[in-house]
This record gives structure tokens, C-alpha cells and sequence, in this order.
């Protein structure tokens, strides 16, 4: 990559792209165009970023009339651009389809609900101007997040730290990149995307900006459990190993416990006189060794259909329409 490319951070009125991935948000886009509409007037009033700054909503296959509400405002609007993708690919490629769209020198990413307060975006361009590539949105209290989801998706960074995952402790998506970052990002070819783990492996220099996460305004989570479990286990299968070795600890372990049931029933048959041994001390380490190796058997194949996906090199996205005016 060619530094010269990329102009110098610091000395220029950068324009900035939001991506905002959208799926089933009819009742939520109004209210978020409005604000970032404004939120954008005030930040080029004040000279944060150039008129040419755009926002890009990218339409994830939506069953509702979200394409209808985006298309209408973008060929209204020219600081809005649409992005309909040809069906429903799930938030991290949304996001990065929105990304791959943007020409501007800095894109910050933002859920649709507003739930990350886009106010923080100035603060965020303000980190940039100060020379940092990435700018990280960290919740400071989520108080909002039901104590299960708070539980759950704290525990997670936990975890991960501890397999080794470098993670940005409770940072989503709400986040800013350079050019040069960005484009770094779209080097890594990995069809499972965890775009909060990729982009740490990006790495150039970074700056966090604290926020406190809201409440959802209108519509629901577009999370469910399922899939945020999904998402779970994706972070941790694309990016540490661990689960595999932990099968090579369980292996130690059983290989423990059956030598030890090997010896008592040694012990039994020859130093005793109720020679026979039951049918438990049979059946036991059977069913033992079994169910060890077929949770060993799942772990690896869930690392093999990784590697499936991966070896296909599918692409992430399909774009099937754009809306914009042009000047
Ligand atoms: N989203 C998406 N595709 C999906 C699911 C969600 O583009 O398949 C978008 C959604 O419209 C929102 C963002 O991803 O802008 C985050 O979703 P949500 O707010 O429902 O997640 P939560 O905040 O509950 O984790
Ligand atoms: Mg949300």
C-alpha cells in the first residue's frame, strides 16, 4: 500500500461517510435520517467536515418498507445515498458492503437505532484530526441492555480476552476509520466476517471515545438470542484456537479417568474375591470416552466448515440497486 495515497490527516477538512446498516427499520428511519441529517449540517457549519460528507444507508434485504424510505430519501437528497443489498446478508456485511461503497476520507459506522448517540461522531472526527486511524465507541454503562444481554455480552469479552482475543472491551460497531485503515480492512479476505476482530488486527494508530448506550427508540432488536449466539461463536472460531486445545486437555483428562478405572478394576480382579465386575464399570468408561470424543469430533468440525467457507471465497454481498442524486 502507498502512504503517498492517502492525504495527511491533519492539516485538511476531511469528508466523513456514515454507514448505517439497515434491516426491517421502517419505524426507526425517519427519526434516525432526521438526526443525521442535522448532525451532519452542524458538523460542516462548524467546519469538522466538508459538504461533500455523505450518509450511506445500506438496505440488508429488508422485508418492510425500508428500501421504499431510503430510495425516496436519496433521490431527494444528495447527502444520502442508498444501498440495497439483494437479500438479507446479516448486520457485519451490511456494514461492510456500506463501507466498500464509501469514497470519503474517514467512515464511521452506526446501527440504525440510534442506540450509540450520534452526537459522539464529532468527537470521534476530533480523535482522527488528532492524527488516530481508528476511533473506537465505547459504552461506558448499559444501563439500558437488559441484565442478560449486559451478562452475556460482557462475559464474551471476558472470554475472549482469555482465549487470547485482542477485543476493544465493550466496543460494537459504533466506530471510526481512516482511508488508509479502511482500505487495509478490505485486504482481508475472510468470508466470516467479525469486523470488531478484524479491525484490531488492522491495527495503525487508535483513540477510543466514551459514550453511554440509549435505549432502542422504535422497532425491535434485530438480535435475537439465536443469532447473537451465532455471533458469539463466530468471534471465537474465526479468530483463537483454543477450543482446539482444549480437546487435547479433555483428552489428557479422560485418558486420566480411565486409566484410574483401568486400575481399580485390575485391583478388583486380582487382589480380591468378588472377582466380577459389573456391568457399570463397562458401560461407564464406554460412555465416557464416547461422549468425550463426539464433543471433540463437533469442536473440529465446526473449525472444518470454517475452513470450508473460507476455501470457497464467497463473496460477502451483492449490491442489486443504488440510490443517489446527483449535484
Ligand atoms: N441489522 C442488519 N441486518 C441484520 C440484522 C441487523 O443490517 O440481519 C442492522 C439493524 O438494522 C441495526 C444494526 O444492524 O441497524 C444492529 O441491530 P440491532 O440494533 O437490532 O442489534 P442490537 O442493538 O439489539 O444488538
Ligand atoms: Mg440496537
Amino acid at each position: 500500500m502507498d502512504l503517498q495515497e492517502y492525504p495527511p490527516m491533519t492539516d485538511h477538512i476531511p469528508s466523513l461517510a456514515v454507514v448505517i446498516p439497515c434491516y426491517n427499520e421502517e419505524e426507526m428511519l425517519p427519526k434516525t435520517l432526521a438526526t443525521m441529517l442535522t448532525l451532519r449540517e452542524q458538523m460542516i457549519a462548524r467546519g469538522k467536515i466538508s459538504p461533500d460528507s455523505k450518509i450511506y444507508l445500506v438496505d440488508d434485504g429488508s422485508k418492510d418498507k425500508t428500501w421504499d424510505i431510503l430510495s425516496d430519501a436519496a433521490n431527494s437528497n444528495t447527502a444520502i445515498v442508498g444501498v440495497k443489498l439483494s437479500r438479507n446478508k446479516g448486520h457485519q456485511n451490511a456494514l461492510y458492503a456500506g463501507l466498500c461503497v464509501t469514497t470519503e476520507d474517514i467512515t464511521v459506522s452506526i446501527d440504525a437505532d440510534l442506540q450509540d448517540d450520534p452526537q459522539n461522531i464529532e468527537a470521534m472526527v476530533d480523535e482522527y484530526l488528532k492524527g488516530h486511524d481508528v476511533v473506537y465507541g465505547v459504552r461506558s454503562a448499559r444501563d439500558t441492555d437488559t441484565f442478560f444481554k449486559r451478562f452475556t455480552a460482557e462475559g464474551y469479552y471476558h472470554l475472549m480476552k482469555k482465549m487470547g482475543v485482542d477485543l476493544v472491551f465493550n466496543h460494537a460497531d459504533f466506530r471510526l476509520m481512516s482511508r488508509r485503515a479502511l482500505e487495509a480492512l478490505k485486504e482481508y479476505g475472510e468470508s466470516n466476517l467479525f469486523l470488531r476482530g478484524v479491525v484490531r488486527e488492522v491495527g495503525f494508530p487508535s483513540s477510543v471515545v466514551e459514550y453511554e448506550r440509549q435505549a432502542r427508540e422504535a422497532g425491535e432488536s434485530k438480535y435475537p438470542l439465536k443469532k447473537m449466539l451465532s455471533f458469539a461463536w463466530k468471534g471465537i472460531t474465526a479468530f483463537s484456537t483454543a477450543p482446539l486445545r482444549m480437546i487435547t486437555l479433555l483428552g489428557l483428562l479422560s485418558g486420566f479417568a480411565s486409566f484410574t478405572l483401568i486400575a481399580w478394576v485390575l485391583v478388583i480382579r486380582f487382589f480380591t474375591d468378588n472377582a466380577t465386575p459389573g456391568w457399570a464399570s463397562v458401560l461407564l468408561p464406554l460412555l465416557f470416552i464416547g461422549s468425550v470424543q463426539l464433543l471433540c469430533l463437533g469442536i473440529i468440525g465446526e473449525y472444518l466448515s470454517k475452513i470450508y467457507e473460507e476455501v470457497k471465497r464467497r463473496p460477502k454481498f451483492h449490491i442489486s440497486d443504488i440510490a443517489r442524486k446527483d449535484n
